[in-house]
């Protein structure tokens, strides 16, 4: 044999077959022993390593060529371990590494010392093989029966070296079935059977049976049937049968007030046939109690989230309905003659009712985001039309500060997009709204960036600045929380109920979008919101945005028309009548939905005008009335006023052929407009068409009435007809400019810009003023006409949008 390292060392294999060679080859015994010690103090890691590896294969292998037996102890005659191969699992301290301080008689039971020690003594005494059974200690303390065999041919005692082999296959088997049986015995509530194909157990274990008085013990080598009782075998066996047919089924059963979750498994042979069936049962009584008490208390929690959603649509509804009287009522008060005193009381009646109408608003629109009841449309709009729009709205606010108001557009910013413009447009106007009421001087300012452009999609970022109180470090971190408010600890009159950035933060998150702060206290605040949008395509159509006809004492508009209006509120009635009778319209006014539809049977009607809820026949009636019978009135447009502003419903709404509709409170104004652009009217004078159609920058200068009003110190008529005044020069100063190139009299337009200068001055337009100034140097002095007409060009939509400004002025 010589040097046993000389073995190729890849080849464990080999190697431990050489092993076992040399251990039984009597020629080269005893000599080679010390040599085969040395060798396996330095590789037996590896080779008990590569037998873990290959498992059963070399331990098999080595079973059938040798007669080892499962593991080989080399010790001393202190019984200290020299070495040990084979079988090491079970021993602490010799299956990380050989432990030259591990003795024999630590791993055997304190009773059975003794009887290692006689068995040694007398093997050695007698040099022959002795043979005795022990109970050899595991790494888990557990106690093992063995065969303990000192082999006196392989020792040698002039060493003082004796060899052992331990023996415990068979009841390593045993007692690994013990084990296994111990852990599924402790799962709670859980029974594991294998069945053959005659449904007799094969195994059994678990305790939940015995719930039932069965034990594992009384079931192997039965059938189904002969342990179970007739119900629980009848429950079981259908489980058991599908697994025998090579099927994996589950599902529950009830038996004597429990429930079992069951599932059956089928076991295969090499060639893939079912031979046998694993049944795995489960008590689950507690859990699906649980679930039941979870189902409940959803249900329950769902049920007091509806009756909160009706009854917060019931206070709205009622909160909105005095508010339109409120409202109106005033509205119509301003038209009459009134003392100073009474406008400003009247202005402030507008202004509380305005304020409680946000404060409804914004509080069901909370609620509702609370509940998960808000959803995200994906419609194509025009995103120039929505700011243009916005920043319309906020002009008169703005102006009444005095604050500048401004917006920019950045060129590439995209003309339309798809996505929820009407969110879109609350999460702007709601920090507009804020920038202005927390600056007292100096400028808001809306900026429009597209950030990045994908294949698909763009992300667009909105920025809203002031230059007002800013907001501290401290107050940062909250105001985007619900009630909270920056100023709240040194009381300040503007504090609002702290809803509105609430708001913005959950509907930016809502579009998928980031909301962000930057600000400095008495210097100013930057919010940035982030948004994406899927971009439109060619297929896309963008609706075309609403003309705003204003409400104009000289035109109008709807004088002679034929409108029908029902609703059962009686001051909205008086308001209405007021309303339409200020319009000269032939108006028939009438207080629920049985008198609308005989009316409508009889007579053709302009317009239609119905209130939702009515008792009797209601609105939807009079509509499906309308659209769904043969009568005179079938293309009539109908429209639907409602005090349920909860969006949901007003689509539903809508689906029974209504036109348009309004919600209450509404203004004067609105219903106007709503309705001439319904009946297609058309406006006698120039109307405002195509504002920022181009892109790009637009200052546009703020209409002033500051010094007016002074003037005036409250006549109205006499505001109003130097409002029209201005209104007439520079609507006949824009016919003007645009004449085309051809007819255009140079002359004219210097001296009309020149005549203009004057009253733009006196109403604070002093951008648009510089801009006059240079058209009439360029006509009557220098001539160049070129620049005039670029200056003509870039000068007429500011104008465009002063004059709406002029306009609003009047609607009171
Ligand atoms: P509120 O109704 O109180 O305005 P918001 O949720 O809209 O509620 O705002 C919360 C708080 O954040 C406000 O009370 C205010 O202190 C602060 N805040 C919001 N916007 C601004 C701003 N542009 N400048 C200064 N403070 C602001």
């Amino acid at each position: 044999m010589g040097n046993v390292s000389e073995v190729p060392k890849q080849n464990w294999l080999e190697i431990s077959k050489s092993i076992d060679q040399l251990l039984l080859s009597s020629e080269q015994f005893p000599e080679e022993v010390n040599v085969l010690e040395e060798w396996l103090k330095r590789h037996l890691d590896k080779i008990s390593a590569h037998r873990t590896k290959k498992d059963r294969v070399v331990i098999q292998n080595l079973a059938d060529h040798t007669n080892r037996k499962d593991s080989l102890f080399f010790f001393d005659s202190s019984f200290n371990i020299h070495n040990y191969s084979g079988t090491q699992n079970f021993f602490s301290g010799l299956q990380i590494e050989y432990n030259q301080s591990l003795n024999l008689l630590d791993l055997v039971d304190e009773t059975e010392k003794p009887k290692l020690v006689a068995a040694f003594d007398k093997a050695v005494a007698e040099n022959r093989d002795v043979e005795i059974s022990l109970k050899i200690k595991t790494d888990i303390e557990m106690l093992i029966d063995c065969v303990f065999h000192i082999d006196m041919f392989s020792s040698n005692p002039a060493n003082d070296r004796y060899a052992a082999s331990l023996k415990f296959g068979a009841l390593v088997a045993a007692q690994l079935l013990e084990y296994q049986s111990l852990i599924l015995d402790s799962l709670p509530g859980v029974d594991i059977y294998l069945l053959d194909k005659n449904y007799i157990y094969l195994f059994a274990a678990g305790k939940e049976k015995e719930r039932f008085e069965i034990k594992n013990i009384q079931m192997f080598g039965k059938t189904i049937f002969e342990v179970l009782d007739k119900k629980a075998g009848r429950l079981i066996f259908p489980f058991v049968n599908k697994a025998l047919q090579g099927y994996v089924n589950e599902g529950e059963i009830r038996y004597n007030k429990e429930i079992y979750y069951l599932k059956a498994t089928p076991v295969k042979n090499y060639k893939d046939e079912t031979t046998a069936a694993i049944l795995f049962s489960q008590n689950i009584t507690n859990d699906k109690k649980l679930e039941e008490q979870l189902k409940r208390g959803r249900n329950e929690a769902l049920k007091a989230d509806k009756l909160k959603s009706i009854f917060i649509a019931n206070l709205s509804h009622e909160i909105r309905t005095p508010l339109n009287a409120i409202f109106g009522f005033s509205e119509q008060l301003d038209k009459t003659p009134l003392t100073d005193e009474q406008h400003k009381y009247n202005a402030l009646i507008k202004k509380a009712s305005d304020h409680l109408l946000y404060l409804v608003t914004e509080i069901v629109f909370l609620f509702k985001l609370g509940m998960g009841k808000v959803f995200i449309e994906k419609t194509p709009f025009s995103t120039i039309d929505l700011i243009t729009e916005i920043m319309d709205a906020f002009s008169i606010s703005a102006s009444e500060k005095h604050l500048k108001l401004e917006f920019e557009i950045s060129n590439d910013f995209p003309e339309a997009v798809i996505g929820d413009s009407y969110r879109v447009r609350q999460i702007i106007s709601n920090l507009l709204t804020n920038a202005i009421k927390y600056t007292d001087a100096g400028s808001i300012k809306l900026e429009c960036n597209l950030r990045k452009e994908y294949k698909h999609k763009v992300e667009l970022q909105f920025i809203v600045s002031d230059t007002g109180i800013g907001i501290s470090r401290k107050n940062r971190k909250k105001i985007f929380d619900v009630f909270e408010q920056g100023n709240k600890f040194n009381i300040d009159f503007r504090s609002g109920a702290g809803l509105g950035l609430s708001i913005c933060k959950r509907l930016t998150e809502m579009l998928d979008g980031k909301i962000k702060l930057t600000s400095k206290v008495n210097v100013g605040s930057i919010f940035t919101v982030c948004l994406p949008f899927p971009k439109v395509t060619q297929l896309d159509k963008i609706p075309k945005k609403e003309k705003k006809f204003e409400l104009d004492e000289k035109q109008k508009l709807l004088a002679g028309k034929r409108i029908l209006l029902a609703d059962d509120d009686e001051h909205n009635l008086i308001l209405s009548e007021n309303i339409l009778k200020g319009w000269e319209t032939d108006y028939v006014l009438l207080d629920n939905g049985e008198k609308a539809i005989e009316m409508l049977k009889k007579v053709k009607f302009d317009f239609i005008i119905v209130d939702i809820h009515m008792p009797g026949k209601n609105g939807l009636d009079v509509a499906r009335f309308v659209k769904t019978t043969s009568n005179q009135n079938s293309n009539t447009p109908i429209f639907f006023i409602t005090a349920n502003a909860f969006h949901t419903d007003i689509n539903n709404y809508m689906k029974a052929g209504f036109h348009g509709f309004l919600i209450k409170p509404f203004k004067e104004a609105e219903l106007y407009s709503k309705i001439c652009n319904l009946l297609q009217v058309a406006p006698l004078s120039y109307s405002k068409t195509g504002k920022l159609k181009s892109k790009g920058v637009l200052n546009i200068d703020k209409f002033r009435t500051d010094d007016l009003l002074k003037t005036a110190s409250g006549d109205r008529p006499f505001f109003e007809k130097m409002i029209n005044n201005f209104i007439d020069g520079a609507e006949s100063l824009l016919i003007e400019f645009k004449q085309s190139a051809a007819s255009i009299n140079w002359q004219q337009v210097g001296e009309k810009s020149h005549k203009a200068i004057t009253s733009f001055k006196y109403f604070g337009l002093f951008e648009t003023v510089s801009l006059l100034e240079k058209i009439e140097e360029n006509t009557l002095r220098k001539l160049d006409t070129k620049q005039a007409a670029q200056l003509m060009k870039k000068v007429s939509p500011r104008i465009e949008s002063i004059i709406d400004q002029a306009k609003a002025t009047l609607i009171r």
